[in-house]
């Protein structure tokens, strides 16, 4: 199994933190390839989360473009609304085998939180959730439904009270009570084993899209796009497709404000650094401080991105591209209105990006859009957006 991506990945953790992630690394490497755990796995994507996903011909939408085919993989379909379930289920059933009896995250906009504290509930584990209190206070919500699933959300007031305050007080409960514990991360990022752990269990997004593409279509597509934050419903998008050089893979990343405040770690002003345990591209000053991210969807604001992807930019083995804050709203607003689908903030950016896309494509051309997540949990914010502009 890769700890590294090229030049990237690795585990740059503290040395407290060593035990635990060997005893991660061990168990999985070993589960990887265990035929029991695998279709274990499969029982609960398919009769918990609700795979496999459809793969929609979003004719209304192909239609507005006038050429090429439109196709949208729906993970927005599945229990809890996004792909992250699909990583959440994967962990715990590891977690499990491993004899923990608790899962520790960390969430910003709660998300992940939320993802976790469900897998904890249908697997009858304990769950604490570290959340910034400034977090906390954004997000009441997604603090009441971790708790209706019956977590412990755990304040910290620490730094900024946020994230990254909540990734540290995190990763230290994990590390002193590792014997009871298993640290629960929801994107392809951190260290070794958890790129390509969560890569793994997103891959089941491709595998399933290729059979469908041949089944139902006799053809693979000619562009795969999928936005950017820490990378799992992208590269999961991508991976089964890696040998198909025909293929295009696009990330688009959130282009967010300004120059200034965006989170385009691959497509713009990121450099590689350390971050989270691993090598990677990173938003981060000329004195390589880490600069926060910006970004109108809480799931693309983060200043890194997973390993894999910083070595897919420098091989040119994907391509990545950014739109703004204001071009995602467009791109939400025009799948619901075309299409009768809201999509999350952060999947209406691989929508928007269309935009930039269809005018380049041919007749013959057949894009598939990862739309990663369902837009609930966005009205509201959206609303008071395109009210405070009217
Ligand atoms: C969290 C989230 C993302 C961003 O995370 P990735 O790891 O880049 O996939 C994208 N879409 C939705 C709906 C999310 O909830």
């Amino acid at each position: 199994m890769e700890a590294r991506f090229g030049k990237y990945g690795g585990q740059f953790v503290p040395e407290i933190v060593m035990p635990a992630l060997k005893e991660t690394e061990t168990a999985y490497e070993e589960l990887r390839e265990d035929r029991e755990f695998q279709n274990e796995f499969k029982f609960y994507l398919k009769n918990y989360a609700g795979r496999p996903t459809l793969l929609y011909d979003a004719t209304k939408l192909t239609e507005y473009y006038g050429k090429g085919r439109i196709l949208l993989k729906r993970e927005d379909l599945l229990h809890t609304g996004a792909h992250k379930i699909n990583n959440a289920i994967g962990q715990a059933l590891l977690a499990r085998r491993m004899g923990k009896t608790r899962l520790v995250a960390e969430t910003g906009a709660g998300q992940h939180g939320v993802a976790t504290a469900t897998v904890a509930a249908l697997f009858g584990m304990d769950c604490i959730v570290f959340m910034g209190t400034e977090d906390i206070r954004r997000q009441r919500l997604n603090v009441f439904r971790m708790e209706l699933l019956g977590a412990k959300v755990q304040p910290v007031d620490s730094g900024t009270g946020t994230l990254k305050d909540a990734t540290s007080e995190a990763i230290r409960y994990w590390a002193t009570n590792i014997t009871d514990t298993y640290y629960l991360i929801g994107s392809c990022v951190g260290p070794h084993p958890y790129p390509t752990m969560v890569r793994d269990f997103q891959s089941c997004i491709s595998r399933e899209l290729r059979a469908q593409c041949i089944k139902d279509y006799g053809r693979l597509p000619s562009h795969l796009v999928a936005c950017v934050g820490g990378g799992s419903n992208s590269i999961g998008f991508f991976h089964e497709f890696l040998e198909d050089k025909r293929v295009k893979m696009i990330g688009v990343e959130a282009g967010g404000k300004s120059n200034s405040e965006n989170a385009k770690t691959l497509s713009g002003r990121g450099r590689p650094g350390i971050l989270h345990g691993a090598y990677s591209y990173l938003l981060q000053t000329q004195e390589g401080q880490v600069v926060e991210a910006y970004s109108v969807s809480a799931g693309l604001d983060y200043p890194g991105v997973g390993p894999e992807h910083s070595f897919f930019k420098d091989e040119k083995i994907a391509f990545y591209d950014s739109v703004t804050d204001e071009e995602a709203l467009e791109g939400f607003k025009r799948l619901a209105k075309l299409e009768g689908i809201i999509p999350a903030l952060e999947s209406a950016h691989a929508i928007a990006y269309l935009d930039k896309l269809m005018p380049q494509t041919t007749e013959r051309d057949f894009v598939v859009v990862c739309l990663s997540g369902r837009g609930d949990k966005d009205v509201a914010s959206v609303a008071e957006l395109l009210g405070n502009k009217q």
